[in-house]
C-alpha cells in the first residue's frame, strides 16, 4: 500500500538498487543487495532467498 514510501536501497552499500538479490542475514532478516554487492554477500555466507 505504502510501498512508494519505502524507498529501496542496497543494504550493504546503501546505494541504488540495481537488479536486487534477496538474502537473509545472520538474524534471518531479509536484505536486498545490489548486483555489485552480491559477491560481498556470498563471502559473508548469507543465504540467498
Ligand atoms: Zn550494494
Amino acid at each position: 500500500m505504502f510501498s512508494w514510501f519505502k524507498r529501496k536501497s542496497c543494504d550493504l552499500c546503501k546505494g541504488k538498487l540495481t537488479s536486487p538479490t534477496k538474502y537473509l542475514n545472520e538474524r534471518d532478516e531479509e536484505i536486498s543487495v545490489c548486483f555489485q554487492c552480491v559477491p560481498q554477500a556470498e563471502r559473508k555466507a548469507l543465504r540467498r532467498k
